[in-house]
């Protein structure tokens, strides 16, 4: 079966895998030992990883906060800084703002990660604002500025989206949160290792990530918390031995964080980058010119994540299409959310119509898919189609 995925998760790379094993054999050590060179040698391992995940970010190590992946990192971006009523940037009209927010601004294709929290904010009183996305998932600068309110203390816009690879254009909007002394939220879980992520372009105060995404472990990701310009707090989910910075507590998974660091040494190239766009237009031009009736979903190709495709196939049942699809493994929306029968709340959000929501693929290509697998791939869904439409 070939692997096409990769919005849902990644292979680990054979490198971050090196890098892991002697951390589950030799050295087991935990990072908080302060008495003995077992702990030490693995503390040292944890800093080194934070250092190598700060150079992909450039960003400062001290910046880099452990979590067991993404949504966490949103919920404690999110409800950490509810909890702790964090003052709204320094600069702009925001100086002085009430700390707590009580106004939260987002739009309609975030994960459920920062969706979920955001119902629960309303829910709790929060003054919630869900921004609609255009046909491409877009998020409107104009619109966030617009909708921020004297009360608004955080904005969240994820840089990528996981299902049509629509790329926000977060720096435009975090000049306007900085601007309006609103501090800003990005989910880059999709973005990295896939576009550049460089946190002096764009500064915004909390950033999420996850390793395996880009071909480390799954159960490790980081919120990054910007300590100056303005130095963000949050209260943190849980209470404990108060690990990082006592943000988030509980005994650090070396040999993941280790994976983490070691994803980020091989993350950012820019030809796999180009690598990557070429096979996943190959595989849409294939696709094309063999059947009919195909709509792409999002924007163009040239204008979202370099390997992401997403595309409707009208006059076939969704749930058929995909039980036929035996050879190559592809999602009809997102993973996270497979539990969910309702067609994708993304493809909804963009106007598109609950049937071709239904009859949409989602291809997500890795720095390590084949021209080989793209073609098997055109010859699978080709096969699955016409047999469907017969
Ligand atoms: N945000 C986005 C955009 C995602 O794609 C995902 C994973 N599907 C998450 C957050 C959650 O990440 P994790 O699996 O690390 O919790």
């Amino acid at each position: 079966m070939i692997y096409l995925d990769n919005h849902a998760t990644t292979r680990v790379a054979p490198e971050v895998l090196t890098a892991m094993l002697p951390y589950f054999t030799e050295e087991y050590g935990n990072a908080a030992s302060v008495n003995h060179a077992y702990g030490w040698r693995a503390a040292e391992a944890v800093e080194r990883a934070r250092e190598q995940i700060a150079r992909l970010l450039n960003c400062p190590a001290e910046w880099i906060v452990f979590t067991s992946g993404a949504t966490e990192a949103n919920n404690l971006a999110i409800k950490g800084l509810r909890r702790k009523g964090t003052p709204a940037r320094p600069s702009g009209e925001g100086t002085g703002r009430s700390a707590l927010p009580t106004s939260f601004v987002t739009n309609a294709a975030e994960h459920p990660s920062v969706l979920d929290v955001a119902k629960r904010l309303k829910r709790q009183g929060v003054a919630v604002t869900i921004l609609p996305v255009d046909r491409n998932a877009l998020v409107d600068p104009q619109q966030v500025a617009d909708a921020i309110q004297p009360e608004t203390a955080l904005v969240s816009v994820m840089l990528a989206n996981n299902e049509v690879g629509t790329i926000n254009p977060v720096a435009e909007i975090d000049r306007i949160c900085r601007e309006r002394g609103v501090l800003l939220h990005c989910d880059a879980v999709q973005a990295v290792g896939k576009i550049p992520v460089d946190l002096q372009q764009l500064p915004v105060d909390l950033l999420s990530l996850s390793a395996h995404k880009f071909h480390g472990p799954k159960g490790v990701g980081a919120l990054v918390v910007r300590r100056s310009g303005p130095r963000i707090q949050l209260e943190p989910l849980f209470d404990g031995g108060g690990h990082e910075q006592h943000l988030r507590s509980g005994t650090l998974p070396v040999p993941l964080i280790v994976g983490f660091g070691a994803a980020c040494e091989l993350a950012n190239d820019a030809i796999v980058s180009l690598q990557m766009a070429a096979l996943r237009d190959s595989l849409w031009q294939g696709l094309q010119s063999e059947l009919e009736g195909l709509s792409l979903n999002g924007p163009p190709l040239a204008e979202r994540l370099p390997n992401n495709l997403n595309f409707s196939i009208a006059g076939v049942d969704g749930e058929a299409l995909m039980s036929s699809l035996k050879e190559i493994a592809v999602s009809s929306g997102s993973a996270c959310s497979t539990a969910e029968p309702e067609p994708s709340h993304v493809l909804r959000a963009m106007g598109v119509s609950d049937s071709l929501s239904r009859a949409s693929l989602r291809f997500g290509l890795s720095r390590f898919t084949t021209k080989a697998e793209i073609d098997a791939a055109v010859a699978e869904v080709m096969r699955a189609v016409r047999k469907l439409r017969a």
